[in-house]
Order: C-alpha cells, then structure tokens, then sequence
C-alpha cells in the first residue's frame, strides 16, 4: 500500500467509519469529516507558509502562533487514536472558528477572517446532526454583533485602519451572516433527500431479501412436492400393473374357453377390453419411465451418437422396414455426457418422426449436429405430417395429444419424457415445423468436462 492509501486509511480508522451502518446519513457527514481532514492536513500548508512568512515579516508573531497551533491541532484530530468522534468535530469547528476570530481581532475585514468564519459555519452544518444546521448562523451573527461592540470601544489592534468603524463592519459582515442562514436552510435539505433515498433503498433491500427468502422457501416446498408426486407416480404405476396383469390374462382365458360360445358382440367387447388394458400397460410403463428420471443415477462416458443411432434403428427396424423409412445420419459427435438420457431423448424423437410420417410420403429422417456457444445441436429432421406451430408449447406437456388414438397410437408422453430429461441436463429442446410440412426437433447438449 502506497503510503497516501495508508495515510487515508489511517485517519479514516480513527474516524470508526466501519462502526457506522453505511445506509446511515452519519456515516456519510462522518466520511465528509474524514476526508475534509485527509485533505485539509497536506492542504493547510499553501495557507500556513504564505500567512506564517507575511505575518512574520509584518510582525504580527501570535498569527504565526495561532497558524501554527491551528495546524497542529488538526494533526491531533486526524492522528490521535483516543478522541471520541464527536470530541474530534467539535474541535475542528472549534479550530476553524479560533482562526477566524483570530483574523478577525488581528487584521479586521482586510484579513481573512469572515471566510474562516463562513468556512467554520459550511463545515459545522455538514459534519454535524441536521438539527444543529442553525447553530453556526447565530454563533456568526453573536461573533459579529460582539465584534461591533469592541469596535465601539476602540481596543482592536487595526483601529487605525480606514475601516475601523461599526457601520462598515455592519456593511461587510451582513453578508456573511446572509449566507450563513441561507446555508443552514439549504444545506440539511440535501442530508435530509439522501436520507430518505437511503431509507428507500434499505427498505427495496430488506423487501428483495424477504422475496428472496420466499422464493426459496416456495422453491424448497414446490421440490419436495415434486419428489411426492414422483414417489406417487412410481409407487401407483408400479403396483397398478400387477391388477392389470390379472385383467388380461383373465380376459385371455375368457377368449380362448368361452370364445367359441360368444357371439361376435361379445368377441368385440374382450376385443375392446384387452386392447383398453394393454394401452392402459404402456401408459403406466410411460409413467413409470417419466418419474424415475434422475441424472444423478447416470455417470459420464464418452457417448458416440452415431452408435446410438445404429442402436436406435435396430430397435425400430421392424416399424423402418414396413413403412419403407430411410434415416440418415453421418459426421455425429463423440460426447462426454450421460448415456441413458442422450438415448432416451433421441429415441423418442426417431419414434415419433417414424409414428407421425405422411400418409404420401415415406419417412425420410435425417440425424445431423453442430457445435454453437460451446454446446452441441442435435436436430432431428422429418417429412412427416409436422405440427401447427400453436402446438409447439403443448406437445412437450404431459398427456397432451394433437391426435385421437385411432389416428396415431400413443400416451401423449414421449415429449413430456424427453422434456423433463432435458431440464434434468439443464439443456433446451425446441422444434420447429409447419403443417403438413415435416418437423425438425432441435436440442442441445453441453459436453461435461472435457469433450472429444
Ligand atoms: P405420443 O405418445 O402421443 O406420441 P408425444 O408426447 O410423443 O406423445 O407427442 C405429443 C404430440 O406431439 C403427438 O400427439 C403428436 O401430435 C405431436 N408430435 C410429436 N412428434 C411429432 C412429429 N415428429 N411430427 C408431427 N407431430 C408430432
């Protein structure tokens, strides 16, 4: 530290400015005093050297006395460790106060007296409480009126001076008293402005903060009920299955014993149960993948898309090969990043550009990525029937379909699925599509730690 820092340092640690709450308006007037005296200490020696040497070769040594005491005095303000804060403004108004008198007796309205004076009431008003603002106007207006009165008597050193008389002292000292009210009314408005902004702001403060707590309190409740309803989801779908199980192996056994005595109302009616409980199966399955989303289960590895690809295409070979589907990929990134997810996500998306295809037309999907803003976007383009961009929000939300069951088999969960996967990863997922016209879904993948 630069020895000026530790000089400002020093004098702003005696002032305890670090005891003093920053919203206070004290804590500024005490900052004002502070730096008033950094700078008044190096400062006072352009008005002590000439007044000491003019003095001194006028013969006027109690000036140079009073100079010289003035600037130690201030020194001790500044320095001395024990003096209370108070003790240190009142001599410091006090000091500035001694000088001008001092000028005043010795020199009269020649001298720099009255400034001193007008400088004391300035400093008076702005380092001490707003509710003494008035003191310095009246000490003036005493000193002033006290002055007239020795003047009368004739026992000041410059009575010799063509201005030695009441009513020039009267002439001349009216405007300091002038400004000295003026001050003591203007300045405190300003104290008082930056008081209320300070309340106004700490008050803003202490409301973002209690928001804040709110926020997080909500945040906290609304995850754990999340995780309850995750555990709801998980615990109802699991044991939802075994009734399930036992609905249709029984309607199997209906089927196959009494099928022949059945009529082909009755046929139809276990042909629409049946096919009721199996999609009531992958519902329940869909569920059940929806609420054990977890990215903390999964580790990273370096993924290769372009083998989950191939995976994903021998997965679905049967569904390729009866709709005549070609899907192409080619140049896909190796990724550091859960595998599980990755393959989730892309396999729900081949399957519905496979599902959604166009009556017209055969599905022809192409995989493709590109590096942007340090993440990878994967695009998932097909010429199926797409989507109406009013649906863009609604299709990524559970149970959400653009199509009855009879058009397009399906719970209305996939999307939800790789959606709630993607803000697991704290990736985005969007699409984009016009009717009719084929779909491309695009989400980005950030590669975890290093990336190949
Ligand atoms: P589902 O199980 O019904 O396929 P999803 O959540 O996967 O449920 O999809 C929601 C809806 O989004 C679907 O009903 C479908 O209308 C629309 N959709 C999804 N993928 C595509 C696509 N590739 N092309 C056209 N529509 C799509």
């Amino acid at each position: 530290m630069g020895i000026w820092k530790r000089y400002k340092q020093h004098i702003k640690n005696n002032f305890c400015l670090d005891q003093i709450p920053i919203n206070d308006v004290a804590y500024w007037k005490t900052r004002l005093f502070a730096n008033a005296i950094i700078y008044t200490l190096p400062l006072s020696l352009i008005a002590y050297i000439p007044g000491v040497y003019y003095s001194w070769h006028l013969g006027l040594y109690s000036l140079v006395l009073i100079d010289t005491l003035a600037v130690l005095l201030i020194f001790l303000i500044g320095f001395l460790p024990t003096l209370s804060l108070q003790l240190r403004k009142a001599l410091f108004v006090f000091c500035v106060y001694f000088i001008a008198v001092t000028f005043v007796w010795l020199i009269g309205t020649s001298g720099p007296g009255l400034l001193y004076m007008l400088a004391a009431s300035y400093f008076c008003i702005l380092i001490f409480p707003n509710q003494y603002a008035f003191y310095p106007a009246f000490i003036n207006l005493a000193i002033c009126l006290l002055t007239a009165i020795i003047i009368s008597m004739n026992i000041l050193p410059w009575k010799e001076s063509p201005t030695h008389n009441v009513s020039e002292w009267f002439a001349v000292c009216t405007n300091l008293i002038f400004l000295g009210f003026i001050s003591s009314a203007l300045i405190p408005r300003v104290f008082n402005s930056l008081d209320r902004a300070l309340r106004m702001e700490q008050e803003m403060r202490m409301e973002r903060d209690r928001q804040n707590l709110m926020l997080e309190k909500t945040l906290e409740d609304l995850k754990v009920k999340n995780q309850e309803l995750e555990q709801f989801a998980f615990i109802a779908s699991h044991d939802l299955q075994e009734p399930l199980r036992m609905i249709t192996s029984f309607l199997g056994q209906i089927e196959k014993k009494y099928g022949d005595i059945l009529d082909d109302k009755g046929r139809q009616y276990i042909y629409f149960a049946s096919d009721g409980a199996k999609r009531m199966r992958q519902i329940i399955l869909d569920l059940l993948e929806y609420s054990r989303i977890d990215q903390n289960r999964f580790k990273p590895e370096f993924v290769d898309i372009g083998l989950l690809m191939e995976e994903i295409c021998i997965l679905h070979s049967k569904t390729i090969e009866e709709k005549s589907a070609s899907i192409h990929y080619q140049d896909l990134p190796v990724i550091h990043h859960y595998r599980a997810p990755l393959f989730q996500v892309l396999q729900n998306l081949i399957s519905n550009a496979l599902k959604y295809s166009h009556p017209e037309r055969k599905p022809d999907i192409a995989v493709s990525a590109i590096w942007k803003d340090k993440a990878w976007v994967i695009s998932v383009q097909d010429n199926g029937i797409g989507i109406e961009p009013a649906y863009f929000d609604k299709i990524f939300v559970l149970f959400e379909r653009l199509h009855s069951k009879h058009e397009y088999g399906g719970t209305g969960m996939g999307l939800a699925i790789v959606k709630k996967v993607m803000d697991s990863l704290q990736e985005r997922i969007w699409v984009e599509s016009e009717n009719g016209q084929g779909a491309v879904f695009h989400f980005t993948i950030e590669p975890i730690g290093s990336e190949v």
